[in-house]
C-alpha cells in the first residue's frame, strides 16, 4: 500500500480529520449528553499532544490538510494552546479550525489565535438566556456571548453560529438568531437534531425538518444558493441585501454521504469512520507502541477502508450507542 493520500472504498477522498481532545463538557445539552453525566473516559486513556501530533503529521503527508479541534469541549483540555501550535505548524496542513460552547473563550480566544487557529464554530442555540440555561443544562449565554467577542476581537474568522433547530423550542427564534449574525458577520449553520446516543434519540420527539424551515426563511429573505470553501455538509444560501450566509445541516432529510471527506479521531485514540456507525479503528495502543509516521500511515490507509457508504440514521435510529460528545461532533 503506497498511497500518498486517503481515498475509501466508495472513491471519496478523505482530506478532513477532526480531532477530539476531551470528551468532558461543561455543558449538557438536553440532545447531547444527559443530565448530569459524569461518566466520562479516564485522562489517562486519552491521547498526549505528543500522540495527537504524531497521528496528524501521519494524516496530513496522506494528504489531510484541515484539521478541527472538538470535543466534548476542547476549551476545558489543559493547555490547548499548546497542542493547537505543534499542530499548526506541520507542514501540509493549512486550516485549522476548532469548534467549542465559547463558555471559556474570553480568555483562550487570544492564545488560541496566536497558536494559529483561525476559524471557529460556536454552538448557540438560544439567545435567550432561560431557554439557553434549559438547553445546555444551566448554561449561562452571556457567558457564551462574551466568549463569542473575545473571539471576533481576537480576529478568528469565519465565525459560525451551530444551532440545533428544535420544535417548541427554538425553532420561532431562528430569524433573530439570523439578525444576530447579520449584525456580526457570522454565517448561521442550522443543523438537524440526529439519533446519536439515548440523548439524541429522544430529542428526535422534537425534530425539526429543515426543508421547512427554509421554506418559511424564504418569506421573509431572498435566499440565493451559495458556495463556500471546504465541501463540508452544509448547503449554503447568501441571504440578499446582506453578507450573511445560512447553512442548513440535513443529515436526516436530505444525506450527504456521497461527498463525505471526514472520519474523527476521539480522545481516547480511536478513529471514527462515520457520525451515524460504529465502524471504527483503535490507534491508541498502536502509538503507544511506539508506531512511527510511516507506521501509522499503513494504519490509517487500512482504517479508510473501513469506512462505511453511508449513515443510516433513518433506518436504525437506535444503531448509535455513543453520545455525539464521546465521538467528536
Ligand atoms: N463542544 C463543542 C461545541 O459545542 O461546538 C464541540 C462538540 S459538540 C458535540 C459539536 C456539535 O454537535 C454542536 O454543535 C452540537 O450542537 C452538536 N450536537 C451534539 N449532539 C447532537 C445531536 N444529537 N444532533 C445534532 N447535533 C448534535
Amino acid at each position: 500500500m503506497s498511497e500518498t493520500f486517503l481515498e475509501d472504498n466508495f472513491g471519496r477522498r478523505i482530506d478532513y480529520l477532526r480531532l477530539s481532545v476531551t470528551d468532558r463538557c461543561d455543558l449538557r445539552c438536553s440532545y447531547c449528553l444527559p443530565k448530569g453525566f459524569r461518566d466520562f473516559g479516564e485522562p489517562d486513556h486519552w491521547l498526549n499532544f505528543e500522540e495527537m501530533t504524531r497521528v496528524v503529521q501521519a494524516f496530513t503527508e496522506l494528504g489531510v490538510q484541515r484539521v478541527r479541534l472538538t470535543g466534548g469541549e476542547p476549551l476545558v483540555r489543559r493547555d490547548l494552546p499548546l497542542l493547537a501550535g505543534q499542530l499548526a505548524q506541520l507542514p501540509g496542513l493549512t486550516d485549522l479550525s476548532l469548534s467549542s460552547n465559547c463558555t471559556r473563550m474570553d480568555k483562550l480566544a487570544g492564545p488560541l489565535y496566536e497558536a494559529g487557529v483561525r476559524r471557529l464554530n460556536v454552538s448557540l442555540d438560544s439567545l435567550r438566556e432561560e431557554v439557553f440555561a434549559r438547553v445546555t443544562g444551566g448554561g449561562k449565554l452571556h457567558k457564551v456571548l462574551r466568549g463569542i467577542e473575545a473571539a471576533q476581537q481576537a480576529g478568528f474568522a469565519p465565525i459560525r453560529i451551530n444551532t440545533v433547530a428544535m420544535r417548541g423550542v427554538n425553532d420561532q427564534e431562528i430569524e433573530t438568531l439570523l439578525d444576530f449574525c447579520a449584525a456580526r458577520g457570522f454565517t448561521l449553520r442550522l443543523i438537524e437534531t440526529m439519533p446519536v446516543g439515548s440523548t439524541g434519540r429522544d430529542a428526535l420527539e422534537d425534530f425539526v425538518d429543515l426543508q421547512t424551515v427554509k421554506r418559511r426563511l424564504e418569506q421573509r429573505f431572498t435566499l440565493t444558493p451559495d458556495v463556500q470553501p471546504g465541501g463540508g455538509p452544509a448547503r449554503y444560501y447568501r441571504v440578499a441585501g446582506s453578507d450573511t450566509r445560512i447553512g442548513l445541516i440535513t443529515p436526516l432529510s436530505q444525506h450527504f454521504c456521497d461527498t463525505c471527506n471526514r472520519v474523527r479521531l476521539n480522545a481516547e485514540g480511536t478513529l471514527h469512520l462515520c457520525l451515524g456507525q460504529e465502524h471504527n479503528y483503535p490507534l491508541r495502543d498502536v502509538l503507544r507502541r511506539g508506531a512511527g509516521v510511516e507506521d501509522l500511515k499503513d494504519h490509517l490507509r487500512t482504517a479508510i477502508t473501513l469506512k462505511p457508504q453511508r449513515h443510516e440514521f433513518r433506518e436504525k435510529p437506535s444503531q448509535v450507542v455513543r453520545f455525539m460528545a464521546m465521538t467528536g461532533g
